[in-house]
C-alpha cells in the first residue's frame, strides 16, 4: 500500500493533484478540510464543535484530527480496493506527524513520500480569490486559470474561510504550524514548485507513481 502525504498552503493544488492520483492510479483521497466541511454541513455534534474554528482559519486541535483519521484508515483498510491514500492537509503539526509516524507503524505501513506544495503568500492569495468548488464533489476549479464547464457553474460555491484576510491568516498558521514538518519528513521530502503547470506537476506525480511499482 502506497502512502503519500500532502504538505502545502491552501491554493498550492493538493486537491488538484490529489484528485489527479485518484483517477489516474486508483489511489484514496482523504482530505481533512473535505471530512469536516462535511461534519459542518451536516451539523453533526462534531460538525458544531469545529464550525468557527474552520472559519476563523486556525487549526482544529490535534486530538480530534487524529480520530478521524484513525477511523477512516482503519475504514479505508478494511473496505479499500485502491492502490493507496493520499493524506491531502494532513498531517500539519508536529503532534500529528508523530501520532501518525506510531500509527502507521502499527499498520504495518510505511511511509513513500512526503510531498511538499511550495507556493508564496501572494500567489496563495491570487490563487484562492478566484477558487471554485463544486459542490457534488469537491472538485476545484479557478474563474480564470480552470474555469468549469457550463453544467458544472450550477454547483460552484466558494468557502467562507477563502477571504483573503482568511488565506493570510491561514498562511501565517501554515508557516508556524505545518512548515517545521519539512524537516521532520526530510529524507522522504519530494519538493514541488507549484509555479510549474497542473500538466507539469501531473507528469511529475506519474513518474513518481511508477517509481513506486517498480520497486514493489
Ligand atoms: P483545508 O481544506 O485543508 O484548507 O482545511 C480547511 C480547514 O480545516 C483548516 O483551515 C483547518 O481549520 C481545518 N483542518 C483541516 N485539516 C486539518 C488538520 N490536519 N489539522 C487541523 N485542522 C485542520
Amino acid at each position: 500500500m502506497n502512502i503519500l502525504i500532502f504538505l502545502g498552503p491552501a491554493g498550492s493544488g493538493k486537491g488538484t493533484q490529489a484528485q489527479y492520483l485518484k483517477e489516474q492510479f486508483q489511489f484514496a483521497h482523504l482530505s481533512t478540510g473535505d471530512l469536516l466541511r462535511a461534519e459542518v454541513a451536516s451539523n453533526s455534534a462534531l460538525g458544531q464543535k469545529v464550525k468557527s474554528v474552520i472559519q476563523s482559519g486556525d487549526l482544529v486541535s490535534d486530538d480530534i484530527i487524529i480520530e478521524i483519521i484513525k477511523d477512516r484508515v482503519s475504514s479505508l483498510i478494511k473496505n479499500g480496493d485502491f492502490n493507496g491514500i493520499v493524506f491531502d492537509g494532513f498531517p500539519r503539526t508536529l503532534q500529528q506527524a508523530k501520532s501518525f509516524d506510531h500509527m502507521l507503524t502499527s499498520l504495518n505501513l510505511q511511509l513513500n513520500k512526503a510531498i511538499y506544495f511550495d507556493l508564496t503568500l501572494d500567489e496563495s492569495i491570487r490563487r484562492i480569490s478566484g477558487r471554485q468548488i463544486d459542490s457534488r464533489n469537491n472538485h476545484v476549479y479557478h474563474k480564470i486559470s480552470n474555469p468549469a464547464p457550463a453544467d458544472v457553474q450550477p454547483h460552484l460555491v466558494s468557502r467562507n474561510d477563502d477571504e483573503p484576510e482568511k488565506v493570510k491568516h491561514r498562511y501565517m498558521v501554515y508557516q508556524n504550524e505545518t512548515e517545521p514538518l519539512i524537516s521532520h519528513y526530510d529524507s522522504k521530502l519530494v519538493r514541488i514548485d507549484c509555479m510549474k503547470s497542473i500538466d507539469h506537476i501531473h507528469h511529475t506525480f506519474d513518474d513518481l507513481v511508477q517509481s513506486f511499482q517498480v520497486s514493489a
